[in-house]
Order: structure tokens, then C-alpha cells, then sequence
């Protein structure tokens, strides 16, 4: 069910309240955000704060400055969407290897447990073809490696059509005023951190080989900008600047429309690139012709709460969701910590089972939704859980007899990539999780000239290889993985959370709400404990600190193994705590650390 529409509410009031909120808002943006003639610093790490609690709204992010737009347009009276939007527009800015409207995302809203979806995740272009990831000159699938740096892997991005069907529906500021922190941020510059200059780094062959890549993030004898140094990113305060003049189209016809199209088509190599860029198909056309549709969110109650997902195009909502219904056949808290990992690994590769076999865009094909969130099926499958580890990969179930009737078939797991989270709420009680991303950390490494924004490539989400409920078509969307999620008892909403991280994001948002469940953890200490990502393979990535713990030898011994991987996941939630307190709670270390802040301290 959908919230009732905040702006028609506003907009009754007359033309003047969302004109006079959105000017005071852009007026009082610069000075707020300490934007004086210097630049701000992006501090992150231990001096980010990572926790908040207090009343009113709420911010969690990566980065202190997209959490302090948050918070500066809930003071300003905006609601939970106007700030997620203006901080989602900043983390364009400061994270823009991770994000941006070269991508797309999903976005959940709740008020209590009426919770509503954005879907604005890529979509194939109208020419693509089941067979389009397969070489020609082969009949094999591209390598990957290769469609990772390409025109081909770029999707429609969906970033700045969700923002305007959001503000639209919901919001009560203009997408215009909202772009005004990011573009004062993009013009005035941000310190680099460690984590830019490190993630430009990993890149740095890939923006090499591109003239805008090179010429945008690069210094101009092509190196890594320094850490400490100011970067400034005045395309992309134009490109801004344009939308909040003339409005989401502006991105979706004329000039920035062209330019995205001949970036595709012809990616600007420079000469001496090395790369074999595989030109892109995505026409004027298909940018004209994107859509942001609302969605059903996924929901399951799970020990007195009702859990909110994603529902397809993403896996997440699904797969978090089967993998509850399993476990709630469990007393996970009340026994040993050993055994009740052993059923979160079981039961997380039973679900990835199915997910792998079943998930797909459900406007191409017949996703047994129903099916794989019945209890019948959860029971089915919860049966297969014995006291050791079994052999994997465990085989899809069926879910068709709680549902309908198809057949299934495998596919591989996408483990890496990057995005961002973003959780917001505001005093009236609306709450907005939402994850967004370009795929991989540099996205398709493509920046459109002169836009100073990068293209994702996140059609390499798509199974490569036909026939798959997830292989490419013209206009699907690739299956995502991403898992914005609120939780909500007795109508109101008491959690909501999300993650990056490629496939392993659903491990991570079902162990953070295993963790503040079953286990009786905070929301901080769910977070900042040790994770592992179990998806139907051994062995099992884990984190040092899991490793290093007694329960991974006792899981060890049951037939489990591990293979260490530095993080997994970077978590932002809220949590409401009672007498009205509310806590915003973002990563301790892992990226760097994240920033949290409330309304009223
Ligand atoms: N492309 C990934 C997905 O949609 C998200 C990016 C990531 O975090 O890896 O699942």
C-alpha cells in the first residue's frame, strides 16, 4: 500500500509553502553546511561519528557531509524523502565511484507499515538481445573483465527520474532546491580522503584509457589526486545545476541525453588505452522511454515484526525474506551462538538456491514470488537443515505448487561490486531506506564528457548465458541484490537498514537483523559485528574478526569452511528506541567509518 501523498498535502496549502520552504532551504544551505571559502573536509573514520541518538529525524550514511544534508533539510522542514534525496544528490559528489545519476537504485518509504518502492534500476536498452553477452567470434560469454569496462554493460540510468517520482509523491521540496548542497559541495570542492584516493587508485588504468575519466578525477599528469587535496567537480554542479533549472527531462532528452547516448555508443577512449572497450547499444530513444515505477515492497512477519524488501527486479527483498521464514522455525537466541550459525549458513544457502534459480526482472519473466514467501515452501526447505554442514551447492527447491508452474535452471553469483546506503527519517515518522549504486566501484569507468559523472555498468548483473529468468532482454532490469529494508511491530516502524556489497548485501542485512532480533545486540553492535557471507558455496567469506572467534572453529567442525575477506558490507540504519528517542546508527570502521546524526541531540 502506498503513503498517502505528502505533496498534494503540501501543495493544498498553496504554490507558496513548497516555494518559500525550498528558498529559505537554499539560502540557509551554504552557510548550515559550513560551505564558507574553504573546503569542507570529508572527515570519515573514527571521527565520523558512527552513532547518534536523540529525537526527531534521523540520518545514517557513509560520509558526513551527505548525513549533515540530511539533517540540515529536516531542520529546514523538509520530510524524510526531501532529505534523502539532497543527501543521496551529495553522495553523487563525494562518492561518485560508488554512485550517481549515471546509476540507479531503489528506494523504500515507509509510515508505519504502509511502505512504499521506487524501482529506478537500469534497464537494458531496447536493442539488447538474450544473446548480446555472448562473442560472436566465440559463442562464449564476453569475459567478464572485459564487459565491466564497456559501453555495452551501461544501463538506463534510473537515479534522476526515482528522485523526481519520490519528491513527486512524497516530497515536499523541490528536486531544484534539493541539488543545492551537492552543487555548492561540487563546486567548492571536498577534501580527499584515503578512501577516494584509494578507490581512484584501484581505478587508475581504467580512467587512464577514458579522456573524460582521465581529465575528471585524475590530475593533469594522469595521477591520483593527492589525499588532502581539494576536488572540485564543476561539471557536475552544471550537470546539477541543469536539472534543478529544467527538471528530471533535462537528463532524458537534448543535450545531456546525446552526450550520455555518444558515450555509450563510442566510449572516448584516449590513444594509448589498452582496453577493449566493446561499444554500448542505448539509443536517444531509450533514455526518452525510462520509467521509475512504484513498486510492492516483499513482506514477511518474523517474530512478531513485519519485515519490508525489495521485491524484483532485486532479489533482496526474497531472498532476506525465505531466508527469515526458515530460520523463524528456530529457537535462534536461546541456544548456543554455534548452532544458531549453523541454521543462518543453511538456511542462507537455501534461499540463495532459489534465488539463483528463480530471480529475475517479473515484468520479463514469472518470478515465483509467492511461492518463495509462502510458509509452506519456507517449511519444505527448513526440513533439509541437519545438525552438520550439508554438501554445497544445495539444489533449488520448488516453490511453483505455492505458486505457479516453470522451470528452473542455474546461474553464478556475482560477489563483488560497490553502492551506497542511505537511511533517513523525520519527526512525522516517515522512513526512507534506500540504496543506490553503479555497480562496480568506477562503474563502467566511462565519464560523460563535460557531466562529470560516471556511467554504471550494471548490466553485468545480467546472467551472461540464455536461457536464465536473468538473462538480458531489451528494457529488463538486471536482478539486483540490493536490499534497502524496514521493519516495522504493530504499525510502526522500528528498524530500517541497508547495505552495498554486490550479492554478499543480503547476508549482511539478514545477519544485522539476526543480530537485533534474535540476539538482543543494539543496532550498533549488530553492525559492527563480525560478518560472513554463506551463499550456497564453500568456502564461506568471512571477516578477520569472524575467523578469529572460537564459533568459526565449532562451525569448522561441524563441515563448514572460510576464506577470510577483508569487510563485507557497509551498514546505515535507524532504530526507534521508546519515549520517542530515535537512533542513527552508520559503520564504526569498515570503508572508513560512516556518519550518523539526529535532528535534536
Ligand atoms: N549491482 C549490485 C546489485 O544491484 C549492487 C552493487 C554492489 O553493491 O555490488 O546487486
Amino acid at each position: 500500500m502506498e503513503l498517502p501523498e505528502q505533496r498534494a498535502r503540501v501543495e493544498r496549502k498553496g504554490f507558496s509553502m513548497r516555494r518559500i520552504l525550498s528558498i529559505a532551504f537554499a539560502l540557509s544551505v551554504m552557510v548550515s553546511l559550513g560551505l564558507g571559502p574553504a573546503a569542507p573536509a570529508k572527515p570519515g573514520g573514527p571521527q565520523g561519528r558512527p552513532t547518534a541518538t536523540g529525537r526527531g529525524g534521523a540520518a545514517a550514511s557513509v560520509d558526513p557531509l551527505a548525513t549533515r544534508t540530511a539533517i540540515r533539510v529536516l531542520r529546514h522542514g523538509g520530510n524524510a524523502v526531501d532529505a534523502a534525496v539532497a543527501a543521496a544528490a551529495v553522495l553523487g559528489v563525494v562518492e561518485p565511484f560508488s554512485c550517481g545519476i549515471g546509476g540507479g537504485g531503489f528506494m523504500l518509504i515507509g509510515r508505519g507499515d504502509r511502505v512504499a518502492t521506487n524501482d529506478h534500476r537500469e534497464t537494458a536498452p531496447a536493442a539488447y538481445e538474450p544473446d548480446t553477452l555472448i562473442d560472436p567470434d566465440t559463442g562464449e560469454p564476453i569475459p567478464f573483465e572485459e564487459a565491466v569496462t564497456s559501453g555495452l554493460s551501461v544501463g538506463v540510468p534510473g537515479t534522476v527520474r526515482g528522485w523526481d517520482r519520490v519528491l513527486e509523491r512524497f516530497g515536499s521540496m523541490s528536486l531544484g532546491s534539493l541539488l543545492r548542497p551537492a552543487i555548492a559541495i561540487a563546486r567548492q570542492g571536498f577534501v580527499v580522503d584515503d578512501v577516494f584516493a584509494s578507490q581512484t587508485r584501484d581505478n587508475l588504468e581504467r580512467f587512464r584509457s577514458f579522456t573524460s575519466t582521465r581529465r575528471l578525477f585524475l590530475t593533469n599528469d594522469g595521477r591520483v589526486p593527492r589525499i588532502g587535496s581539494v576536488f572540485r567537480n564543476r561539471d557536475l554542479a552544471h550537470t546539477y545545476d541543469l536539472i534543478a533549472q529544467q527538471g528530471a527531462d533535462a537528463f532524458y532528452q537534448g543535450k545531456l541525453a546525446r552526450a550520455i547516448v555518444r558515450s555509450v555508443q563510442a566510449p572516448p577512449e584516449t590513444r594509448s588505452s589498452d582496453l577493449d572497450v566493446r561499444p554500448g547499444l542505448m539509443t536517444a530513444q531509450d533514455l526518452a522511454r525510462y520509467r521509475a515505477p512504484f513498486r510492492a515492497p516483499t513482506r514477511v512477519s518474523y517474530r512478531g515484526y513485519d519485515v519490508f524488501g525489495m521485491g524484483p527486479p532485486s532479489s533482496g527483498g526474497s531472498t532476506v525474506s525465505e531466508a527469515l521464514n526458515i530460520l523463524e522455525g528456530f529457537e535462534l537466541g536461546a541456544g548456543s551462538r554455534t548452532r544458531a550459525l549453523h541454521r543462518y549458513i543453511e538456511a542462507s544457502s537455501l534461499a540463495f538456491a532459489d534465488r539463483n534459480a528463480y530471480l529475475g526482472d517479473s515484468d520479463f519473466v514469472d518470478v515465483p514470488l509467492e511461492g518463495l514467501l509462502s510458509q509452506e515452501f519456507a517449511a519444505e526447505r527448513r526440513e533439509l537443515i541437519g545438525p552438520e554442514a550439508s554438501p554445497k551447492p544445495l539444489p533449488p527447491g520448488d516453490p511453483f505448487p505455492y505458486d505457479g508452474d516453470s522451470e528452473a535452471v542455474s546461474a553464478s553469483i556475482n560477489t563483488g561490486g560497490s553502492t551506497t546506503h542511505l537511511t533517513v527519517s523525520d519527526a512525522a515518522g516517515m522512513v526512507v531506506s534506500y540504496t543506490f549504486t553503479i555497480e562496480q566501484i568506477g562503474g563502467s569507468g566511462i565519464a560523460v564528457p563535460e557531466y562529470g559523472f560516471l556511467l554504471n555498468n550494471e548490466l553485468t548483473d545480467f546472467n551472461f548465458e540464455p536461457p536464465h529468468p536473468n538473462a538480458p532482454e531489451g528494457g529488463k532490469r538486471p536482478r539486483s541484490s540490493m536490499s534497502p529494508t524496514i521493519v516495522t511491530k504493530d504499525g510502526k516502524v522500528v528498524l530500517a537498514l541497508g547495505s552495498p556489497g554486490g550479492s554478499t548485501i543480503i547476508n549482511t542485512v539478514l545477519q544485522v537483523l539476526l543480530n537485533r532480533l534474535d540476539f538482543g545486540m543494539t543496532l550498533p553492535e549488530a553492525v559492527a559485528a563480525p560478518r560472513l557471507a554463506p551463499q550456497n558455496a564453500y568456502p564461506i567469506l568471512a571477516e578477520p574478526a569472524f575467523l578469529s572467534s572460537e564459533v568459526s572453529d565449532a562451525l569448522e567442525s561441524l563441515g563448514h569452511s572460510f576464506e577470510e575477506v577483508e569487510e563485507l558490507g557497509t551498514v546505515a540504519g535507524i532504530e526507534f528506541l521508546s519515549g520517542g528517542r530515535v537512533r542513527a546508527v552508520a559503520e564504526p570502521v569498515r570503508r572508513g567509518g560512516g556518519s550518523a546524526a539526529v535532528q535534536h541531540p
